[in-house]
């Protein structure tokens, strides 16, 4: 892999050969560049930090437990490229930060403590920038863990370097005596080139089931229309379109998110199609986590924002 970086609008910017080679340069409207090329709504910055409050659920140095049945380990902080609608851009700049044997014990103990964690997601930054040799130790660590069911690694690099999926990554996959997942993250149909579909179709000779989640991003992807021929080719590519995420509005990311009310109606007409096809959709609401609204879920357009209420009448605000 051969990664590019360089800077726009005074923003740092990191490519690949393979994803700068899919990108249509004359267009400078094009998918694919508006996710890893910086405009000038970035500079202006606005946006909430730490708009998911993550910072209050990290059990340890590289461990996020939010949810009761799951934690998420941040294995690394590096990516092969920067999604500039990126929730965890606020992490870009500071000094590497890769996962040790220490924070591996520290991370194991927590979770030692805490049997009801039965799923890991590993995460970052993106967890397949480290080699096959630290991702062998990650996993034979969390092996011993007998109170994990399964294993889920969150990772773009179908997107951005579909050869990271090699003999030796895919091997310790089926040498683990966990169940892996893999969970891609695929926003546009123009991602799915020859390359990238025959990563899939190694991961999948491999025996690992694939989920994706994609990010409704402004300007990029808002169609209902789209969205169905994107998850429509997941799924006949054997990956089942998993989460459609509402855009958080991190600092410098704002200008991706779509007005909630517009992204309920995309959702509702997702939800005309198959099951297999389309995914849940998901927001954060500040103070309560994930949520997918459903019929017990009231949301009520404010001048500064939606009200939310719970199916339990308790109240939050969702900001414009
Ligand atoms: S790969 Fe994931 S963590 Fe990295 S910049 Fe993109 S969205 Fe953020």
């Amino acid at each position: 892999m051969r990664t590019r970086a360089r800077k726009k609008h005074g923003q740092a910017v990191l490519l690949t050969d393979y994803f700068a080679s899919r990108i249509d340069w004359k267009n400078q409207s094009d998918p694919l560049l508006l996710q890893v090329i910086p405009s000038e709504n970035e500079k202006a910055g606005i946006g909430v930090p730490d708009f998911c409050g993550e910072k209050k659920f990290m059990a340890a140095d590289f461990l996020i437990h939010r949810y009761p049945d799951r934690a998420v380990l941040l294995a690394s902080d590096q990516c092969f490229c920067l999604c500039r609608f990126c929730f965890r851009k606020g992490m870009w700049g500071r000094p590497e930060k890769v996962i040790t044997d220490k924070d591996i014990e520290t991370a194991i103990k927590y979770l030692k403590a805490h049997p009801g964690v039965r799923e890991l997601v590993i995460s970052g930054g993106d967890p397949l920038t480290l080699s096959n040799r630290k991702i062998k130790k990650i996993i034979n660590s969390f092996d011993s863990l007998s109170q994990l069911n399964l294993i889920r690694v969150a990772s773009r690099a179908l997107t951005f370097f579909p050869g990271r999926i090699d003999a030796g990554l895919l091997s310790l996959f089926k040498k683990s005596r966990k169940q892996f997942w893999f969970v891609s993250h695929f926003n546009h149909p123009d991602e799915l080139g020859r390359e990238t579909l025959a990563a899939v179709k190694r991961l999948r000779l491999a025996g690992i089931p694939m989920l994706n989640q994609t990010v409704l991003l402004k300007g990029i992807n808002d169609r209902a229309e789209l969205l169905i021929d994107l998850f429509s080719r997941l799924a006949g590519a054997g990956v089942k379109p998993y989460y459609l995420f509402q855009c958080d509005p991190a600092p410098g990311a704002s200008h991706f998110s779509t007005d909630l009310e517009k992204s309920l109606e995309i959702y509702e007409e997702l939800c005309r199609y198959s099951g297999v096809i389309a995914p849940r959709f998901a927001f954060e609401l500040p103070g309560y986590g994930k949520v997918s609204p459903s019929p017990g879920w009231n949301i009520v357009k404010t001048k500064r924002g939606y009200r939310v209420t719970s199916p339990r009448k308790k109240n939050y605000f969702y900001p414009l």
